[in-house]
């Protein structure tokens, strides 16, 4: 299992950098909408910036890495925990607590920073962790879980959530360090867990953050509709957040396999490719060596070497040699002491020394040791001596030398007897007891595996030839391996970008329809205050309040403009009778029949309005006393002369009075009022003019 996942880290880094920046956008919403300001913003800062990391190690991964960049991302993630202890300061200043000063955040900067110049940047980064990494996120779910003792339901439910997310990432990522020569980066680092677990902490961190991200993006989801107030917003909100969960997580899921199958694709191309080379390099070994087993078993059998002289043995070996594009050939006698040696160059060597090696159950034997790939081949004569031919495998060496990946040529212990890679001649090819220098492969490589040359991932293939137990390996590079599973983190990238604008505007449609539909109602609501506030709810002529206001304003205009203004007030005659009679219901239906018939009667300008109980004022601007007397005697007659429903007959007194420049409006109405007086007292039913005008009444 770690093996697998160690093939997926491209894909566990991006998808862990998409979750942190996906919890800055949701914090920088909050941030910028005015919850918690500050700290939510520097929570929003932590996300992007660790989310940018995350993506760079994942580019690191996949281009290619440097002590330089490694340093740089050293810095980035420091500045990203550094943001989560400012969110927990700018919390505790927010809410009134001592707090130390800004600059009081960037402290532990001196220390991992000289960490970082005498130690380099990896114990740099594991002091960071260890610090800033570990405390910032305790902090932050130390402040989160004080906020939540001011929520309930829901909201609650996210914030221990986010607290333990939280939680959780400080030991992910304060506590798994890479691993070091120093405690406890000896004990507990990325090896050890991924050992014990089966699983990359990339994956668990990712896990979290993901976890992180969702946690407050329901927290988010809780606050605004908390904010809005609406039931179709709140149910808006618990759909959208599970609909983003599983959308997500599809994506994610989908994208992951589309990765995979990506790489896969490729990845069978490189083995398909690897086999193909071994194939070829392996024939063109065994023929070569054939040819010169048979140019061995031509010699063993020439009867100037069975039988023959030493002089003619030394002529057809020498041919045979040339022929054989030999380096050298040997008579051996049974003892395996040199009869008879010639070389290439036509030297003859002293025979009676000892001849090359016997091939221990196979004919041909490698000789690694001679820097360059020579073996010999063997043939026992008669005699018991026997016939040997050596050769350098110069001309396939050269050929393969031209080859672009790497291959090796290594002998049943792994030792490599030839390679392209002339600087890996004679190590051992994987791990051994008998060799403890470095090993070229960190382990055995059976047919094909993805493993490291020289710190970089390459796929290796091996196979073993039919020649004296020699394996041949093949080397083909696979940075491209991940260029073709970058096309499927893309799109997973798209497809989630894509997602959340959908989500996030749907959102914003919801928001404004029902900010909108709020907006109407609040317009509705204050149309109908504002309706109450100047209408009596019995007639619908205006109230008392509205009248007052309207005289108020033509007072002021008639003294301005010097333009007549009158008024007059009338009661219903008798009303308690009425009331007395046909009950108070059949009173009411009266004064809103007379209401209805009077406003027919006057003008648009004119204002009638209910004074209070069966009282009634009208005002007249532009209306001299007579027109005002007129009117009244019109609307006197209209109220006496038809019964209303029901059969009843009322009648009502008028007072009129016209306003004379200077006059209060009180002033205005008493003598309005007085005139009415004087119409109830001379036995009602008749219109009486105020002071100022012709003191006359007339009576029905
Ligand atoms: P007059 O004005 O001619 O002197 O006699 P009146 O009976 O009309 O005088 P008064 O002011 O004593 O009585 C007014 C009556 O009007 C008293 C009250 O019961 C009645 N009234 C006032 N407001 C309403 C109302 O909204 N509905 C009904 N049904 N009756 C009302
Ligand atoms: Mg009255
Ligand atoms: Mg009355």
């Amino acid at each position: 299992m770690a093996a697998f996942f160690a093939q997926q880290m491209d894909f566990i880094f991006f998808f862990y950098g998409l979750a942190f920046v996906l919890l800055g956008a949701s914090c920088w919403a909050f941030g910028t909408r005015g919850h918690g300001g500050r700290f939510w913003l520097a929570i929003a800062a932590f996300g992007f910036l660790h989310g940018a990391l995350e993506w760079l190690d994942l580019t690191a991964l996949i281009i290619d890495d440097s002590p330089l960049f490694a340093s740089a991302r050293t810095v980035l993630m420091l500045a990203s925990y550094l943001a989560l202890l400012e969110a927990a300061r700018s919390y505790a200043v927010e809410n009134g607590a001592r707090a130390p000063p800004q600059w009081a955040v960037l402290l532990p900067v001196i220390p991992i920073a000289l960490i970082g110049y005498f130690e380099g940047s990896v114990l740099a980064g594991i002091a960071t962790r260890y610090s800033v990494g570990f405390m910032g996120n305790l902090a932050v779910a130390l402040v989160l879980l004080r906020q939540r003792r001011q929520t309930k339901g829901l909201e609650r439910i996210f914030f221990t959530a986010a607290v333990t997310g939280f939680v959780l990432y400080a030991m992910a990522t304060g506590l798994v360090v890479p691993a070091a020569g120093i405690w406890p980066a000896d004990i507990l680092n990325y090896d050890s867990f991924a050992g014990v677990s089966g699983i990359p902490i990339q994956l668990v961190r990712g896990v979290i953050a993901c976890w992180i991200s969702f946690s407050v993006w329901g927290i988010w989801g809780q606050r605004a509709a908390e904010q809005l107030e609406s039931p179709q917003y709140t149910r808006y909100v618990a759909q959208q957040f599970t609909a983003t969960l599983v959308a997500m997580t599809m994506i994610l899921g989908c994208g992951w396999v589309l990765t995979q199958y990506l790489g896969e694709i490729y990845k069978r191309n490189v083995e398909r490719a690897a086999r193909g080379d071994t194939e070829l390099i392996s024939g063109r070994l065994g023929s070569e060596i054939a040819r010169t087993e048979g140019m061995v078993d031509l010699l063993a059998r020439s009867s100037a070497i069975a039988g023959g002289s030493l002089g003619a043995a030394r002529d057809v070996l020498q041919r045979h040699v040339r022929a054989a594009d030999a380096s050298a050939g040997y008579l051996l006698d049974p003892s395996r002491s040199i009869r008879l040696a010639v070389t290439a160059s036509g030297l003859a060597l002293p025979p009676g020394q000892p001849g090359p090696p016997a091939a221990t159950g196979g004919m041909v034997v490698f000789n690694g040791a001679a820097r360059r790939l020579e073996y010999h081949v063997e043939r026992v004569l008669p005699d018991g001596g026997s016939v040997v031919l050596q050769r350098a495998l110069s001309s396939l060496e050269s050929d393969l030398n031209r080859f672009d990946g790497t291959y090796f040529i290594a002998d049943a212990q792994g030792t490599v007897l030839s390679s392209n890679r002339s600087d890996l001649r004679l190590r051992q090819l994987w791990p051994s007891s008998k060799s403890d220098a470095g090993s070229i492969f960190p382990q055995i490589i059976m047919g094909g595996a993805w493993t490291k040359l020289a710190g970089e991932r390459v796929f290796a293939y091996q196979e073993a030839t039919n020649i004296d137990n020699l394996s041949l390996v093949i080397v083909e590079p696979s940075r491209e391996i991940f260029a073709t599973r970058l096309l499927g983190i893309v799109i997973t990238f798209f497809a989630s970008l894509t997602a959340l604008v959908y989500i996030l505007g749907r959102e914003r449609v919801v928001r404004d329809a029902v900010q909108a539909e709020k907006r109407l109602s609040l317009q509705a609501t204050a149309q109908e205050l504002r309706v109450k506030a100047t209408t009596d709810p019995l007639t619908g002529l205006r109230n008392r309040r509205q009248f007052n206001q309207a005289l108020g304003e033509e007072i002021l205009r008639a003294n301005r403009e010097n333009t007549p203004l009158s008024l007059g007030i009338y009661d219903i005659d008798h009303f308690k009778a009425v009331n007395d009679r046909y009950g108070h219901a059949a009173g009411d239906e009266v004064l809103v029949q007379l209401a209805r018939r009077v406003r027919e009667q006057v003008r648009e300008s004119d204002l009638l309005a209910r004074w209070g109980g069966e009282e009634f004022v009208i005002l007249l601007p532009g209306a001299s006393i007579a027109r005002a007397a007129e009117i009244a005697e019109n609307i006197r007659k209209s109220i006496a002369d038809a019964p209303v429903r029901g059969g009843i007959f009322v009648t009502a007194s008028f007072g009129v009075a016209q306003y004379r420049p200077g006059e209060t409006a009180t002033q205005f109405l008493e003598n309005a009022d007085l005139a009415l007086y004087r119409s109830k007292s001379e036995g009602r039913n008749r219109v009486t003019v105020g002071e100022n005008g012709q003191s006359s009444s007339s009576a029905a």
